[in-house]
């Protein structure tokens, strides 16, 4: 059977995750959300206390093969099967190291590896920020998902404080800013639009108007 893969990139907060989701479970393919991925790396990289300047001990740390899987109903992530959505998603030190560690070179290698892995037998709509340049440069759509920072910084901080964490809107604006800068600049896989994505600014799109507009444009696939 042909497989079809959707690829959506973009800056921090955009709402990519969301509308990912929304598009796979519309289309029955599989999500995939790569940046959990290094979120869940980061999180070993902090709880084995290895030193992310280290590039040795990053290396070693990988020998040990960790695994990363999403469950199936939840899709939390699973990193050596345990359930780690909490801290990826909640817990600072998480958010204000992954692009530090998104940037090692051994790192995104690991990833692209098990990246590639999911999509060589199911159709996937997959997101992150290299995905249509690097993991899926085939992808039959390709968006690159922008939206204005102060929107961004809205929905960031109303989705932190619906999972009870006080963080103020300077902080997640910070976060968010910084992240993008290093994901920008970084010399491996920078985040950057690919030459053949389609920009969808979601801006003034509520969940379902962007959904509608990703739908529109896979269905111009096939005029
Ligand atoms: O998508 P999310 O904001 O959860 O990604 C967290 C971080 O993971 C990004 O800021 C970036 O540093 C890194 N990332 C990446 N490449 C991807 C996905 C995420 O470098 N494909």
């Amino acid at each position: 059977m042909s497989t079809i893969n959707i690829a959506i990139d973009g800056y921090a907060g955009c709402g990519k995750s969301t509308l990912a989701r929304d598009l796979a479970k519309a289309l029955n393919f599989t999500f995939v959300d790569s940046g959990a991925m290094y979120r869940g790396l980061t999180h070993l990289v902090l709880h084995s206390e290895t030193n992310m300047d280290d590039g040795g001990a990053i290396s070693d740390l990988l020998k040990s093969n960790p695994s990363l899987e999403f469950a199936d109903e939840t899709n939390h992530l699973l990193l050596n099967g345990e359930d780690v959505e909490d801290s990826i998603r909640n817990d600072k030190r998480v958010a204000n190291n992954v692009s530090t560690v998104a940037a090692i070179g051994v790192v995104r290698a690991y990833l692209k590896a098990v990246q590639q892995s999911l999509i060589e037998e199911k159709s996937v709509v997959m997101e992150g920020r290299d995905i249509g340049t690097v993991i899926m440069p085939n992808a039959e759509l390709k968006l690159f998902v922008t939206a204005d920072m102060e929107e961004r910084v809205t929905r960031r901080f109303l989705q932190l404080q619906e999972s009870g964490k006080e963080l103020s809107r300077d902080e997640v604006r910070e976060n968010l800013a910084s992240r993008d800068h290093m994901d920008e600049t970084r010399d491996i896989a920078p985040l950057k639009k690919a030459d053949d994505a389609i920009v969808l600014d979601t801006t003034i799109l509520n969940r379902e108007e962007q959904l509608t507009a990703a739908l529109g444009l896979y269905s111009d696939l096939s005029d």
